[in-house]
């Protein structure tokens, strides 16, 4: 923990309190907390990031999932790792669709 010391205008200062005792018991900490996360979420920041790739062959034919390029049955492709995480490329939501690289897609991916 680390106490920080900032300087807010009143109509900001008026929202904090509104919100705080609205919605978080007047607690100001875990509100600023709130409204940071939300904001993040907001931007796509935070969500879901590949964290790193585990390979899997083809039982059948697939297309990589970043540049389109066919891959036959026996082709290794790589298939992400997503994690909770903030990144300038975090996705809002799990991907529902088969997601498979190529090993130069995943690489450029890192
Ligand atoms: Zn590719």
């Amino acid at each position: 923990m680390q106490r920080l010391n900032f300087t807010l205008d009143d109509a900001t200062v008026e929202l904090l309190e509104t919100l705080s005792s609205t919605y978080y018991a007047g607690n100001k900490s875990q509100t600023v907390r709130a409204a940071l996360e939300s904001l993040a979420a907001h931007t796509r920041h935070m969500g879901w990031v590949i964290t790193g790739y585990t390979t899997f062959v083809l039982d059948k034919p697939e297309a990589c999932h970043t540049c389109g390029e066919r891959h036959r049955k026996g082709e290794v492709l790589y298939r992400p790792v997503f994690e909770r995480g903030a990144g300038a490329k975090a996705l809002p939501v799990l991907p529902r669709e088969m997601w498979l690289e190529c090993s130069n897609c995943a690489e450029a991916g890192q």
